[in-house]
């Protein structure tokens, strides 16, 4: 191992950092720019995908072709799904600077403070309820219409209203109105509930992921290393505590850091993947795996929640109205001489929120993203014609799946059973039967009258629940909101405690989606940026 001079005159070792920080995803950018802001601490930042150069990351729009490419895509499969009559689902996940940030839908939802109180009361510990983490969503946020008692002006996340939007969303507005829902224009203001457009994580017109937010403007800082291609295979430990990373970089060796403290920000998928792979989890499993337990974790991978999603799809025969068909090249042209027209557009511009009768809180239950384009298998395959898609979530599943290894080889993928629909009570199937009946009879409103045309999905008038129900475990996708993987609580089965440390062992946290307890009523971007901003405080401990 080499050594350099340091700057108090000493010997420092070259392969040693004071944080090493593993996936430079929504939460590991944060954490990368604010344990940087310490100029005495050496930071290393590892991330397996490659350079966010691809244009289609920076113009909103490009999200739409971004699905088709696997350079940014860790392109998951689920396991067959039981209640989803077998099917392997897509589950995308970011493999670049910004990790899901650069490749996600960009609509900008913290959920409501119900969701964080619950997640204090989960973990013991009154830090996370909604008025201790009320200020790190803030800390984060530059919204364009101004700082507020519920907004946050100035920090590093761009937060703007849409530059464009479709005349086919407003429908949906004024349909979702006449159905008998609120119009809503700030989502993240004093009441979720209604239907309006999102706000969206860009700045001037252009995707802000976190590496644009976090990591680009610090990129030049002495003490920040960032370093792509890097495949992180497993932590490593000198008795119980962690001492580095042993990592991979294409076909060349495996090579080892040493570290004071590992982060895993790897995503609700990889980091449990990794702590496995490190002996850290289900002893059991770990030993059918050859894997040496360094500590007995039996909640790691278990606890994994997601939001299922149903999508009804009506086509028009009012040409070139949707997104179908956009002219890609006059599109790109225009953002890249004004940054706005389609190209600015999150493709999800509206949607809503709505408690339903089966609600079992004073939360909203249910939540809508609208598409004013036919957007069949998360737009993989282009349907023929032209037409428009309302997506319907259930908020708060009850229902539990896992990750569970396939091998100790780290280049192969974990096995996700994401165990849709599984709570044995129906529960879940019920208020996914609500969210699709939802989004025929909002679809159905004079709004849409004169654009409608024929159904596409589903193909035929749908009545009883039993036909819901048939259409839902033939159709439903994921909506791309993994957690809970690696659940933060006061127990002794959680596997991070209250301030994101792993149980067992010392030197190692985890700061990413995989510690929430329980999903927070809405998209996951901005609660993670959010717990990686209050871990950086943790971390630095200046909390
Ligand atoms: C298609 C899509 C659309 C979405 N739309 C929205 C939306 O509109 N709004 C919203 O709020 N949320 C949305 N989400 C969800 C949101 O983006 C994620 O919840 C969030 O980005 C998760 O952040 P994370 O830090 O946990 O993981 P990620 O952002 O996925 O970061 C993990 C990083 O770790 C890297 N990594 C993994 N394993 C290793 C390893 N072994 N070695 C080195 N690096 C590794 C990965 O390559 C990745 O860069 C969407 C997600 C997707 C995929």
């Amino acid at each position: 191992m080499g050594s350099s001079p340091s700057s108090d005159g000493g010997e420092a070792r070259l392969n040693h950092y004071d944080y090493v920080i593993v996936g430079a995803g929504s939460a590991g950018c944060v954490l990368a720019n604010r344990l940087s802001a310490d100029t005495g601490k050496r930071v290393l930042l590892l991330e397996a995908g490659g350079t966010d150069w691809s244009p289609l990351i920076h113009m909103p729009a490009g999200l739409a072709r971004l699905v088709n490419q696997r350079s940014v895509n860790w392109n998951y499969h689920t396991e067959p799904e039981p209640a989803l009559d077998q099917r392997r689902l897509w589950w995308p996940r970011g493999k670049t600077l910004g990790g899901s940030s650069s490749i996600n839908a960009m609509c900008y939802v913290r959920g409501v403070p119900a969701d964080y109180d619950r997640w204090a009361q989960a973990c013991g510990d009154p830090r996370w309820s909604w008025s201790h983490v009320l200020p790190w969503f803030l800390r984060s946020e530059d919204n364009s219409r101004g700082a507020s008692a519920l907004h946050g002006a100035g920090g590093p996340l761009g937060v703007s209203d849409l530059r464009h939007h479709n005349v086919l969303s407003a429908a949906l507005i004024d349909a979702a109105a006449s159905a008998g829902f609120a119009r809503n224009d700030d989502f993240n203001g004093s009441a979720q509930a209604g239907f309006g457009l999102y706000q969206v994580t860009q700045r001037n017109g252009a995707r802000c992921s976190t590496a644009t937010a976090y990591l680009k403007p610090v990129r030049a800082r002495g003490n920040l290393e960032v370093r792509t291609g890097v495949l992180v295979e497993r932590v490593l430990l000198d008795g119980a505590r962690v001492v580095g990373v042993q990592l991979r970089r294409g076909r060349r060796g495996s090579e080892q850091i040493e570290a004071g403290e590992v982060i895993l920000a790897a995503g609700a998928i990889n980091t449990p993947q990794l702590l496995m792979l490190s002996g850290l989890g289900p002893a059991d499993h770990l030993r059918a795996h050859g894997i040496e337990v360094r500590a007995d974790l039996p909640e790691v991978g278990e606890g994994l929640q997601d939001h299922l999603d149903i999508c009804t799809l009506v086509g028009t025969e009012r040409k070139k109205l949707s997104y179908d068909h956009l002219n890609e090249l006059t599109t790109a042209v225009r953002w890249l001489r004004h940054r706005d027209g389609p190209g600015s557009s999150n493709i999800a511009e509206a949607g809503g929120f709505v408690r339903s009768a089966l609600a079992e809180d004073e939360r909203c239950d249910l939540q809508f993203h609208f598409v004013p384009a036919l957007l069949d298998d998360h737009g993989r395959h282009r349907l023929p014609g032209d037409g428009y898609t309302l997506h319907a979530c259930h908020l708060h599943p009850r229902s539990r799946g896992r990750l569970r290894l396939r091998s100790a080889d780290p280049a192969q993928p974990i096995a996700i059973h994401a165990g849709y629909l599984s709570d044995p009570e129906g529960h879940d199937l019920r208020r996914m039967i609500a969210a699709a009946r939802l989004s025929r009879e909002i679809l159905a409103q004079p709004a849409f009258d004169a654009y409608r045309g024929k159904p596409v999905f589903p193909e035929h008038a749908l009545h009883t629940d039993a036909e819901y129900a048939g259409f839902i475990r033939r159709k439903a996708e994921t909506i791309y909101h993994p957690v809970g993987s690696c659940r933060m609580g006061s127990d002794d089965r959680a596997v991070v405690d209250s301030e994101l440390r792993v149980r067992g062992v010392q030197g190692l946290r985890v700061v990413d989606a995989a510690v929430m307890p329980s999903l927070p009523s809405g998209n996951t971007n901005a609660p993670t940026i959010m717990i990686a901003e209050r871990a950086s405080a943790l971390i630095l401990g200046s909390t």
